[in-house]
């Protein structure tokens, strides 16, 4: 929820620093021209400044060509532009890898990512190392917090260095250090003398908490404010801009005002569709209409479980501007903008576009809205002047 457009509007362009003293820096995002495609700029930006700040979280890559990232299970993924923690595990290079786990970590097992590598044929193999974790810290979070500490560090590395063979890259889960992965990354590169990768995990994910942590910051440098748990359970106002919403905070309802809102509450999976007992799908948290529902008597669902699903396709119809439209294809709000897999239409599971559509989505929703208030501030610039 965006309460405060003028306050963005004159934002300056995102630079996401953590303001928690951690330390992580992600270059990007520097949405000056909202006309563009940010990710190549984000690259760029990356490259330039990782040189000079280790503790940037730097993403390499470019939109021409994909790396072959290997998953926990050690199943080859194309990705386009990766953490620079992970590039060296790109797969297209067939040098040997050593897949490095501990049985601390119950969530990634080597033996069973390097024997999957090996059937795709690159030259891998794992080996484990003893790691004493609490019981409670025994997951990636708990890992990563112990790659934070020079010590451990140095530690596992005098374990793991005779272990190696001459030419190998090592591939370890994704826990490389919570504050500074640059810094933990580098310095097992040259503590190890070889590439380090790391390869992303089952959640808790280590790189989405970085991130997570740098957003937040971010969002909070720029004035907003992230409020956790309330259910929105409807609009507030009738009239042609929503005034804001009603949402549920634990048991008592309450009213939340906005100028602006987004609304990206998701599809079936996520609780931002329903489908009540009767057949009956709605949007849970305004209410609006909702396109591509099966008629009644149509099938919703077909048998084949990869078959087109005809339900999968509802969701809420959106005009270029991304607001929320009406049975005969008028805008419901001028004020609220639609983003993500609340959007009708895709097959996301098949296109292989659901995060894809969520950003692009979410990056086009705030565009719009930082030109509309720019717009607004400057018209209001033009009333007062003399
Ligand atoms: C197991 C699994 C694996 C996937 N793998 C991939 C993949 O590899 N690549 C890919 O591109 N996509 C993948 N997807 C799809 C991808 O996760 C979704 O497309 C994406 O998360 C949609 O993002 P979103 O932000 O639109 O919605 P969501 O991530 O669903 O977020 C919606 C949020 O809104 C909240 N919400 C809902 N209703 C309300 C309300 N009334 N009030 C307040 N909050 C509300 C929900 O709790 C949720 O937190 C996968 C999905 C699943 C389930």
């Amino acid at each position: 929820m965006v309460d405060s457009s003028a306050q963005l509007a004159s934002a300056p362009p995102i630079q996401l620093t953590a303001s928690d003293g951690s330390g992580i820096r992600l270059v990007a995002l520097n949405d000056s021209d909202s006309r563009g495609f940010w990710l190549p700029r984000l690259v760029t930006a990356n490259a330039t400044r990782a040189a000079k700040d280790p503790a940037t979280i730097a993403y390499v890559g470019d939109l021409e060509r994909n790396h072959l990232l290997s998953t926990a299970v050690g199943v080859l993924r194309p990705s386009a532009l990766v953490p620079e923690t992970m590039a060296e595990g790109d797969m297209r290079v067939r040098e040997p890898v050593c897949i490095v786990g501990t049985r601390a970590l119950r969530d990634f097992h080597p033996a069973l990512c390097a024997a999957n590598l090996k059937a795709a044929g690159i030259a891998a193999r794992a080996v484990e190392v003893d790691i004493e974790l609490d019981r409670a810290d025994a997951n990636a979070l708990g890992l990563a917090r112990r790659f934070d500490d020079p010590g451990f560090r140095a530690a596992f590395a005098a374990e793991l260095t005779p272990r190696l063979r001459g030419d190998e890259r090592v591939g370890l889960p994704a826990v490389l250090g919570l504050r500074d992965p640059h810094a933990v990354w580098a310095e097992l590169e040259h503590r190890l003398g070889r590439p380090v990768f790391e390869i992303p995990t089952l959640p808790p994910s280590v790189p989405g908490m970085r991130l997570y942590t740098i957003l937040r910051a971010a969002l909070r440098a720029a004035g907003g404010r992230q409020i956790i748990g309330p259910e929105v359970v409807g609009p507030l106002g009738d009239g042609p801009r929503l005034e804001g919403l009603r949402v549920q905070v634990g048991r008592r309802e309450e009213v939340r005002r906005a100028g602006e809102v987004v609304l990206a509450t998701g599809g079936f999976a996520s609780g931002g569709l329903a489908l009540d007992s009767r057949w009956h799908a709605r949007d849970a948290a305004l209410g609006l209409p909702l396109a591509g529902v099966p008629a009644d008597g149509a099938p919703r669902f077909v048998p084949g479980y990869f078959d087109d699903q005809p339900m999968a396709r509802a969701g809420i119809a959106v005009d270029d501007e991304l607001r929320p439209l009406d049975a005969g294809g008028e805008p419901v709000y001028e004020n609220v903008r639609v983003a993500g897999a609340s959007i009708a239409g895709a097959v996301p599971w098949k296109e292989k576009s659901g995060d894809g559509i969520s950003l692009a989505s979410g990056h086009r929703a705030a565009g719009l809205i930082l030109q509309s208030a720019r717009a607004a501030a400057a018209a209001g610039a033009t009333l007062e002047a003399p």
